[in-house]
């Protein structure tokens, strides 16, 4: 049995939350997410516990778990019904990482993206090779899909396919599905902004784990585990795996972790943001806000969440689009805390 967690009230603007001590976990979301932020927690109690450990054992119960259903099997299947998996794991002493993308037919993505940490000299393996990889390393190969996956995307089929993610192609992707063809663009006329919403089918078509652990000697990694966006295009890619998008550490500052609009997401790298913020001496709270508001002056739309930690275990967080939520626990703390953030003020953003 997990401790209920307990919920903080809302952060105030600008302050980070204060170290509870380390060891320290912190991730994305509260609720079904804090089996992970627990057996994190339980993993660096352990003798000669390491941060990394922290991070694989902790993204592995929201994938055995699949948390909301957005990690792991059997969620976000894409047009074609298929789950497919995002993760990355980085070390914040030698800012190595190792990633999956698009990783098909084996649940535990965050697994072998340690593999290709510790195993490889690669960053990143992709699709079904990544897939050949994993079993090499004996991790075994199954069917991702669910009869609930499959019969959620077969509906979604059959209502047309609302909040696909094709743009200028006939026939109208708002209302059928493909097969897809391209319509000539004029110059100009690139969709720029405003699109983000008509890819949310639904409140969960997205949402990620990414975790920040320190050891009890004040080491660091960061994680991301995801199966991505519902509905995505095959192949499809998120910011899961991408290190400064979907997570982020650096011993000598802290690390960052996120979740949101990943398409978007991934061209502004708001973790490798937040954690330079945070070296030119912002706060957590205000790296995080920083990071966030930099996407959103660009991307109005843009549904997002970050959280940010100091390499000391001060914390803080920032989010658009919708109240984003995030769990931590360390030192002595006897239960998970769970932390809600309201999106960051229109008027903060015009600052940056
Ligand atoms: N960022 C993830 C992705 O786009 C989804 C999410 O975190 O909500 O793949």
């Amino acid at each position: 049995m997990h401790p209920l967690p307990v919920l903080v009230p809302l952060l105030p603007t600008a302050l980070a939350l204060p170290s509870p001590g380390l060891p320290f976990v912190i991730n994305t979301w509260g609720g079904p997410f804090t089996v992970a932020t627990d057996a994190a927690y339980a993993s660096l109690l352990l003798p000669d516990a390491s941060a990394l450990d922290a991070v694989e054992v902790g993204c592995s119960a929201c994938e055995r778990d699949r948390c909301d259903g957005t990690v792991g099997y059997g969620g976000s299947p894409d047009e074609a019904c298929e789950t497919t998996l995002d993760a990355m794991i980085m070390d914040g002493a030698s800012m190595k990482v190792g990633a999956v993308a698009g990783m098909r037919r084996v649940k535990n993505a965050i697994g072998v993206a340690r593999r290709v940490l510790e195993y490889t000299r690669h960053t990143m393996l992709a699709g079904d090779l990544a897939t050949r990889f994993a079993v090499e390393n004996g991790f075994e190969e199954v069917d991702l899909a669910t009869e609930e996956s499959i019969r959620a995307c077969e509906e979604w089929k059959k209502s047309g396919c609302p909040g696909n993610f094709r743009v200028h192609v006939k026939p109208d992707p708002s209302t059928s599905c493909g097969p897809y063809e391209p319509i000539p663009l004029a110059w100009g006329s690139l969709e720029t902004t405003g699109f983000l919403a008509a890819s949310r089918a639904s409140k969960t078509s997205h949402d990620t784990i990414s975790m920040i652990a320190i050891d009890a000697r004040g080491a660091l990694a960061a994680g991301t585990s995801t199966n991505g966006a519902a509905h995505k295009v095959p192949g499809r890619v998120g910011d899961g795996p991408i290190a400064g998008s979907g997570s982020y550490v650096d011993a000598e500052v802290g690390g960052c972790g996120a979740t949101g609009d990943g398409d978007v997401m991934m061209r502004f790298l708001p973790c490798y943001q937040a954690l330079e913020n945070l070296r030119n001496g912002m706060s957590p709270t205000e790296a995080a806000e920083n990071a966030v508001s930099r996407m959103l002056r660009r991307h109005p739309d843009l549904q997002s969440g970050i959280v940010v930690v100091d390499n000391q275990g001060r914390h803080g967080a920032a989010a658009s689009g919708w109240t984003f939520t995030y769990a931590f626990r360390g030192g002595e703390m006897n239960a998970t805390q769970v932390v809600t953030v309201q999106p960051v003020k229109a008027a903060l953003v015009k600052q940056f």
